[in-house]
């Protein structure tokens, strides 16, 4: 499992959707981010006890899907069009989408484990790149075994720019999704906080 990878991914969206905001505001959209992108891992349990390894329900199943990330994304933006929020329920919900998609995406490209039904449920079929270089632990020998800490370190130097910048103070190009985002408001007719 790709896990530093996963968080770099969440810290950088939350760091994004926080966009000029700092202190608590920022620190939330962290942890929220950061929480959803990892969120689709939480199969590894039914993978474990409970379905075959070749189940949509297995680990990088249908919870790493592009499908799911939609879905998580349009209820986002649904819940929070009709309850007040403090987050602006387009970027939020983008965000959210993004974060949970970014962790199928990046299983692609780990070097270990299963494919991911990333297309689901378009297509069943588990993929996987042919060039797979986020190296892949298992979580349980990641600090118990000298191949487990290699990963760690080797995933840790791949993942340091994304962590360098999405917790630097002014993190360039952070308002350009500002940009991105009032072209997609412009072209919706929606009106975004
Ligand atoms: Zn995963």
């Amino acid at each position: 499992m790709a896990t530093l990878a996963h968080v770099a991914a969440g810290l950088v969206i939350g760091r994004v959707h926080a966009q000029a905001a700092t202190g608590a505001s920022r620190l939330a959209s962290f942890v929220v981010f950061t929480g959803v992108a990892v969120l689709p891992d939480l199969d590894i349990v039914l993978s474990d006890s409970r379905v075959g390894g070749g189940s949509v329900l297995a680990h990088r199943g249908i919870s790493h899907s592009l499908g799911m990330a939609i879905a998580v994304g349009t209820v986002v933006w649904l819940l929070l069009r009709r309850f007040a929020s403090r987050w602006p329920p387009l970027r939020t919900a983008l965000a959210a989408g993004i974060a949970m998609a970014s962790n199928g995406l990046l299983d692609i490209f780990s070097a270990g484990g299963e494919g991911v039904t990333l297309l689901w449920p378009l297509v069943d079929a588990r993929l996987q790149s042919v060039w797979r270089p986020i190296p892949d632990a298992p979580v349980e020998s990641l600090l118990t075994t000298v191949r487990g800490i290699r990963c760690l370190l080797l995933e840790s130097a791949g993942c340091l720019p994304a962590f360098a910048w999405a917790l630097s103070r002014r993190a360039p190009m952070a308002r350009s999704s500002h940009v991105a985002l009032q072209v997609i408001r412009d072209s919706w007719g929606t009106k975004e906080r």
